[in-house]
């Protein structure tokens, strides 16, 4: 085993790659951006060094910063992660020529399954059935309208170069093929710097079903079964599970014994991915899948590979990349229950998934599942990287025991700060083809419209969030728990609700557990009924609750999370223990009243925000002098930028 390697990563999987080497002995190093400073990754390791600026091109993919890094801090081996360099066969080869190990494969084998054509070529030659369709090099447009003819519409074309999903393109008549077809062909060379396509049988129903082999430097080869990753948007995965509903055994022997020869054919050594397509239209059979691609490293979705197969997939790379054997043969390798992951992601599911920032103001998962993340509550999500808060992976004796422990998993997720797709994973899983096992790669855009529509903030949640709310302003009390002190007093709260719509509500006391609620003229009645569930009329719901910077969270079925109207004014001042106006929220700067060098009076107003289309005020919390402004007119700021601050006292 090595004893110190360096991680060229970030994110999660950096952090997940490091527990195992902890449990190893073996110490980390890490590597960062500036932007990454204080990231997590960064607080695990034994060691760090910067290898540049936040944008990617600049940082993690420059490979020889990295490698001059692992000589400088003496480590023996890299381990790529996914993503980044993890599939560069030239960088592979400047690893090896300075001495140091690639934990992954060799070169050849990346460079062997790097474009989709030559790859679909090499596995045809080895056996491994691969969907009908034109590999070759002819890129004249009419002689690929004939090839299609030939293959049968619908079909779909694809880049070689080709990667989520971008150069990909579905046709479903011969008249359209042309224009797809130069669509395709430019969106590959501005994206892959490669414009050649290739074209296939466009399956219908398909699901994608993916083996995870194993390799060792001895010729050895396994299989740990499959993923099913059917659960795509815009071809990109969302949920993934192990085993494959309706797998068979008979069909997972036969895309078993697929894999592994596809990993024979290129001498592989590793943690790999042999992705097929599989025609789910009439149930899985043996002779209804075809390879797709192969992917030459660990995968975001290993987690459930490892729990379904009690191993750990890193410390497999570790032993593998050191020289050892495979820990086991294929025939001591079993099944075990059924694993589920989701991958948490900051995204605006309503605004067209589009990848949100901001900072975790709160955030808190369940003890009872696997969750890997690269963040903790506090830290920003920037707007350089993916956007990807954690995944949360269950493991249950059957299919339903997963799933309801997911449900339930994803409930207990309580991220706050950022706009997140639990609630939209939450439907996903309560949908009820997935529940069936009913399902292929379009059931999310078939679905799309119920699964991203908004939901009407229940009264319940108003409620529970305006008693919260009240609690900022009276103590700055941090719990739902805490609210036995109330006084019997009517207190109106005005909240914006997660879609920007104002609400008022009135509180009434009528004991340290109950409240008369008036919301939209409607009187309620709430009772608090131990922590985390309370009585809202005659429903007994269960919800927890949460203060941050932001506003308030309240985690029920779904998140809602609500921004408080009235507390903002005091805020700066308290959060920045006197000298420091901070920015309560994200929001745009409008008016600035002050320069550095001007003498302020406690309560002026020094700065005006726009935020969430309202203004607010943020005034001097003491007496004093400015003594650096950090903001101008118009800026942008993220919600807890410093935007002022005053002279310190002596
Ligand atoms: P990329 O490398 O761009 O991700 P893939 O070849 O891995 O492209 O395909 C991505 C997804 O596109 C698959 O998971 C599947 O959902 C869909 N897909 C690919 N090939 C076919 C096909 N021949 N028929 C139907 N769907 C396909």
């Amino acid at each position: 085993m090595f004893k110190k390697i360096l991680i060229a990563n970030r994110g999660e999987i950096a952090c997940r790659v490091m527990r195992t080497a902890v449990k190893h002995g073996v110490k980390t190093v890490a590597v960062y951006s500036e932007a990454d400073r204080n990231a997590m990754h960064v607080a695990m390791a034994d060691e760090s060094v910067c290898i540049g600026p936040a944008s990617v091109s600049e940082s993690y993919l420059r490979g020889e910063v990295i490698i001059e890094a692992a000589l400088a801090t003496g480590a023996e081996a890299i381990h790529p992660g996914y993503g980044f360099l993890s599939e560069n066969p030239e960088f592979v080869e400047k690893v090896e020529q300075a001495g140091l190990r690639f934990i992954g494969p060799g070169a050849s084998a990346i460079r062997a399954m790097g474009l989709k054509d030559a790859a679909k070529k090499l596995m045809h030659e080895a056996g491994v059935p691969v969907v009908p369709g034109y590999h070759g090099e002819n890129q004249d447009g009419e002689f690929l309208a004939q090839q299609a003819e030939e293959i049968g519409y619908p079909v779909l074309i694809k880049a070689r170069a080709g990667g989520g999903g971008k150069g990909m393109r579905l046709v479903e008549q011969p008249n359209d093929f042309s224009n797809a077809l130069a669509s395709a062909q430019r969106e590959a060379l501005a994206s892959f710097g490669d414009a050649v396509c290739l074209i296939e049988k466009y399956i219908t129903s398909p699901r994608h079903i993916e083996i995870q082999v194993f390799g060792d430097d001895h010729g050895n080869v396994v299989h740990l079964f499959e993923r099913d990753c059917s659960l795509q948007r815009r071809h990109q995965k969302v949920i993934e599970e192990a085993p494959a509903p309706g797998m068979t055994e008979e069909m997972r022997q036969a895309m078993g014994k697929a894999a592994v020869e596809a990993a024979l054919a290129i001498d592989y050594s590793g943690a790999g991915t042999v992705e097929f397509i599989v025609d789910g239209s009439d149930g899985l059979k043996p002779d209804q899948f075809w390879f797709m691609e192969m992917n030459t490293r660990l995968q975001v979705e290993h987690p459930v590979t490892e729990a379904i197969a009690g191993c750990d997939l890193v410390e497999w790379q570790l032993r593998i990349a050191s020289g050892e054997r495979l820990p086991c043969t294929q025939q001591e390798l079993e099944i075990d229950g059924w694993s589920m992951e989701a991958r948490i992601y900051a995204e605006d599911v309503g605004k067209g998934f589009l990848p949100a920032t901001g900072t975790l103001h709160h955030l808190e998962f369940p003890d009872y599942a696997r969750v890997d993340t690269g963040v903790r509550q506090g830290d920003v999500i920037s707007p350089f990287y993916d956007p990807m808060i954690a995944k949360v992976i269950v493991h249950g004796a059957t299919r339903d025991a997963a799933l309801r422990l997911m449900r339930q998993a994803l409930r207990d997720t309580h991220a706050a700060g950022t706009v997140t797709n639990t609630n939209f994973l939450g439907d996903l899983f309560d949908h009820q083809d997935f529940a069936d096992g009913d399902f292929d790669t379009g059931l999310i855009d078939r679905s799309i419209d119920q699964l991203t529509e908004s939901t009407q903030v229940p009264e319940s949640m108003i409620a529970i969030a305006a008693i919260e709310a009240a609690g900022i302003n009276r103590q700055n009390n941090h719990t739902f728990t805490a609210f036995t002190l109330w006084q019997p007093l009517g207190h109106t709260v005005r909240l914006i609700d997660q879609y920007g719509a104002e609400v008022s509500v009135l509180l009434e006391g009528e004991s340290s557990e109950q409240w008369r609620v008036t919301l939209n003229e409607t009187v309620h009645r709430l009772e608090k009924q131990g922590a985390g569930r309370v009585r809202f009329d005659e429903a007994t719901i269960d919800a927890s609750c949460v203060t941050h910077r932001a506003g308030v969270s309240v985690f029920s079925d779904r998140a809602w999370h609500f921004t408080v109207l009235d507390p903002l004014d005091s805020s700066g001042a308290e959060a920045g223990g006197g000298d420091l106006i901070i920015a309560p929220m994200p929001g745009q700067i409008k008016i600035v009243n002050v320069k550095p060098g001007d003498s302020v009076v406690s309560g002026d107003a020094l700065i005006v925000m726009e935020a969430m289309k309202m203004e607010h005020t943020l005034t001097a919390p003491r007496d004093g002098e400015v003594n650096e402004l950090l903001v101008s007119l118009n800026d942008q700021v993220e919600d807890g930028s410093i935007l002022l601050r005053l002279k310190v006292e002596e």
